[in-house]
């Protein structure tokens, strides 16, 4: 037989061309080369034969719009192959994706363990919410992994955490988590939004079901809400199930740009960790920077893990100024480009002030426990050119 490649094999192509073109079919509605918004909130039947081929010969078709639209099933394809997924399921939000899929895994009675600086609402569904439904918590401190396997009872059903987590960039060892999980029999969850499947793949070390906010990096404008879940199809079932009666349905318009973003994320997160990378190791040397966190800095406590299972640090740089609550203060006034706000992941540049905005009903001291202090800010870089966000960060420093 001939060594020669036959030209009908398929062909491997990178990640950056899976971001343009997986999910897609060649041949689109109209001939058009992107893919056409599906507007609709149902779909129709020609007559009782085509219901009957579809409710008891299981032939495919879209029946109403919570249940699958044509728009948000390309959205699917495209994060579980970036993701290395079997299945994706798409929601209208990160927390949408999240409280579904942790709903979908749970019973009264039941016990699950998540680490304590895992994103906020997710901690307080967990802590609040799911105490009515008879369904209990532990929340170990991060990287306790002693504490975290001690946490483990006859009942839990997963262990939930973030890497890398907000506002510390903290990064669980994914291999230790996985041969936790395993050994106690328990799921794992990784909410891996601030790493997107560019910087960090959890699915091949191991990990259950992955969470991503896709507001963040994937879609990257700062213009949509969007979230998903992904893992292997036995797990994805069951969520999508109860997604059709939650309800947090994605609109097919949100769906295309969504789409649209993630053609670009692999070019945008390569730029980010670039100039975050640049921005921290320059901040770390300013002499008005008390302290800087950026898992690629080896002053960071886990820079050895984050560099074995991470291709780059991400777009998000922690860091405390000297000075006071009021130093902090006029250093947030005086930004000129970068924009002052939540979020991240996006092309404009964001900083936000935990202290003021997540933590404003905090005393001082519950504020100083967990460590946020006054002086200290979280910046998600954009797209923009390093050296003019460093320009106006300099400018805003010297007010201090
Ligand atoms: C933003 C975010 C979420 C929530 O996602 P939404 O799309 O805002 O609902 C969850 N986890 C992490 C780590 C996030 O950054």
């Amino acid at each position: 037989m001939s060594k020669r490649k036959s030209c009908r094999e398929p062909f491997i192509v990178s990640l950056s061309t899976r971001a343009v073109h997986a999910g897609e079919e060649r041949r689109k509605f109209a001939d058009s080369i992107t893919t056409p918004i599906c507007q609709t909130s149902t779909f129709t039947f020609k007559d009782s034969r085509e219901i009957e081929d579809y409710t008891r010969r299981g032939m495919t078709h879209y029946e109403y719009g919570r249940y699958g639209n044509p728009t948000a099933t390309i959205a699917e394809k495209r994060l579980a192959d970036l993701e290395g997924a079997e299945d994706c399921v798409v929601f209208s939000s990160g927390m949408s994706a999240i409280t579904t899929t942790i709903l979908s895994l749970v019973q009264s009675g039941d016990h699950i363990v998540i680490t304590d600086d895992s994103y906020k609402k997710t901690l307080e569904f967990c802590r609040s919410y799911l105490k009515q439904f008879a369904i209990q918590c532990t929340i170990v401190s991060f990287g306790d992994y002693a504490a975290l396997e001690r946490a483990i009872r006859p009942n839990t059903r997963f262990i939930f955490s973030e890497s890398p987590t907000n506002p510390y960039l903290n990064i669980f060892d994914l291999e230790r988590l996985r041969e936790i999980g395993r050994r106690h029999k328990v799921l794992t969850l990784i909410d891996s939004t601030f790493a997107t499947p560019y910087n960090q793949r959890p699915l091949e070390f191991g990990i259950d079901l992955v969470l991503q906010s896709c507001t963040k990096y994937l879609a990257g404008h700062n213009d949509i809400l969007a979230g998903a879940v992904l893992g292997r199809k036995a797990l994805t079932e069951k969520i999508r199930d109860l997604h059709k009666s939650m309800g947090g349905t994605i609109d097919p318009h949100c769906c295309y740009l969504l789409l649209r973003g993630l053609k670009t994320f692999p070019l945008r997160v390569a730029r980010q960790n670039e100039t975050a990378l640049e921005i921290a190791r320059w901040l770390e040397t300013y002499p008005k920077i008390k302290r800087v966190y950026y898992p690629f800095l080896p002053s960071h406590p886990h820079y050895k893990v984050a560099t074995t299972q991470m291709r780059g640090g991400g777009g998000v740089v922690t860091f405390e100024t000297k000075g006071t609550m009021s130093g902090a203060k006029r250093f947030l006034d005086a930004l000129k480009l970068c924009f002052i706000g939540p979020s991240l992941g996006g092309v404009e540049t964001l900083i936000t002030h935990p202290a003021l905005v997540s933590y404003y009903n905090y005393s001082r001291k519950a504020r100083y426990d967990l460590g946020i202090t006054d002086t200290l800010f979280r910046l998600a870089v954009g797209i923009e050119d390093a050296d003019d966000i460093m320009a106006d960060l300099e400018r805003a420093l010297r007010c201090v």
